[in-house]
C-alpha cells in the first residue's frame, strides 16, 4: 500500500494550478504519476503536499498556433503517438516509453520535468528546436529546450513555475529517431538519438550518454558543412561524455552513439 498521506490539491484551471504552485512551492507536482508514484512507493519521495494536474483543464491537447505546434504539458505519450500533425520522430519516441499503460498515463511534461538523462523524448525536443513554456503567477516565459537541462536533474524551472506547454516550430528536412536498449521494448535506454538535417542545418541530439540530454555541436557543424560521415561519427564519439553504470559502459555508449549516426547518414 502507498505510504502517502500528503494532502492532494486538484486544481481545475490553469489559474488555480499556478496559484497552488505559488502557495506551495514545496509540493510535489503530479501529472500522470508514472515517475512520482514509483518514487513514493520506493520511499525516496515523501511529499508534503501533491498538486495533481491530471484533471486541470487547458493543459492537455495538441493544436496548431500560427507556424507552431503547441503540445500541452499533460498531453500523454499516447495522445502524441496518434496525432498525425506531430513530427514522426516525436511519435516514434512516444511509442518507446514503457508499454501502452505507461503511454496512456505518462505525459510529455512529466518526461521533460522528471529530467532523467534516459528520458526517451528529451533528445527529440532538442533536435526539433522545441521551446518550453514555463508559467507562474508572475507570468509566462519561454525557454529553449537547449537551455532547459542545466545539470543532472537540474533545470531552468523555478520553484513556483509549472511547465505548461511545448512549442514546436515547423521545421523541414529529414529526421531520425533511435532508442538503443537491452530489448526492443520496455527497456531503459542505453543510448537515445534524434537527428535532423535540412539545407545547411543539422541537429544531432543524444540521451543517456551524459548527465543531461545534449547536442553535439561540433558534429552538427561538420555535418551541415558537408563533412564526410566518418568525420561526423568521430566528432560524435568525441563530443559525448557517457558514464559507466549498471546498464552499460562508457565505451559501449560512445561506440553505439557513433554507429547510430553513421547508419542514419549511410
Ligand atoms: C514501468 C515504467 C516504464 C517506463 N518506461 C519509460 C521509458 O521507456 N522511457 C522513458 O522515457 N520513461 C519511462 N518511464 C518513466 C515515465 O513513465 C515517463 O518519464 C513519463 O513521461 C512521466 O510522465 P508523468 O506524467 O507520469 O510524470 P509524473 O510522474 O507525474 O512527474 C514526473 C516529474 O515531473 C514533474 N512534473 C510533471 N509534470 C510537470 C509540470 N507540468 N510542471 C512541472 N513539473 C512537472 C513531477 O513533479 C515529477 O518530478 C517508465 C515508467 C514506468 C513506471
Amino acid at each position: 500500500m502507498l505510504a502517502c498521506t500528503a494532502p492532494v490539491i486538484r486544481p481545475q484551471t490553469l489559474r488555480d494550478a499556478l496559484r497552488a504552485r505559488a502557495d506551495r512551492p514545496d509540493a510535489t507536482v503530479l501529472a500522470g504519476g508514472t515517475d512520482v508514484m514509483v518514487y513514493i512507493e520506493a520511499g525516496v519521495l515523501r511529499p508534503s503536499a501533491v498538486i495533481d494536474l491530471w484533471g486541470c483543464h487547458g493543459l492537455r491537447g495538441i493544436e496548431v498556433r500560427g507556424n507552431e505546434l503547441r503540445i500541452g504539458a499533460t498531453t500523454t505519450h499516447s495522445d502524441v503517438a496518434r496525432d498525425p500533425r506531430v513530427p514522426a520522430v516525436l511519435r516514434e519516441s512516444a511509442l518507446t516509453v514503457g508499454a501502452v499503460q505507461i503511454q496512456n498515463r505518462g505525459t510529455v511534461g512529466g518526461n521533460i520535468c522528471n529530467s532523467s538523462p534516459a528520458g526517451d523524448t528529451l533528445p527529440v525536443w532538442l533536435a526539433l528546436d522545441a521551446d518550453f513554456q514555463l508559467s507562474s503567477v508572475r507570468g509566462t516565459r519561454r525557454v529553449a529546450a537547449a537551455d532547459y537541462w542545466q545539470g543532472y536533474k537540474q533545470t531552468a524551472l523555478a520553484a513556483d513555475e509549472l511547465l505548461t506547454a511545448i512549442y514546436l516550430p515547423d521545421v523541414e528536412g529529414e529526421a531520425h529517431f533511435r532508442k538503443v536498449g537491452t530489448r526492443m521494448a520496455q527497456a531503459i535506454s542505453k543510448v537515445i538519438f534524434c537527428g535532423r538535417r535540412s539545407q545547411g542545418v543539422a541537429r544531432l541530439a543524444f540521451g543517456a550518454v551524459g548527465p543531461v540530454p545534449l547536442r553535439v555541436r561540433a558534429a552538427e557543424d561538420a555535418l551541415a558543412a558537408g563533412a564526410p560521415v566518418s568525420e561526423v561519427v568521430r566528432l560524435v564519439r568525441e563530443g559525448i561524455v557517457p558514464i559507466d553504470d549498471v546498464r552499460s559502459t562508457r565505451d559501449y555508449r560512445a561506440r553505439v552513439a557513433g554507429n547510430v549516426v553513421g547508419r542514419w547518414l549511410g
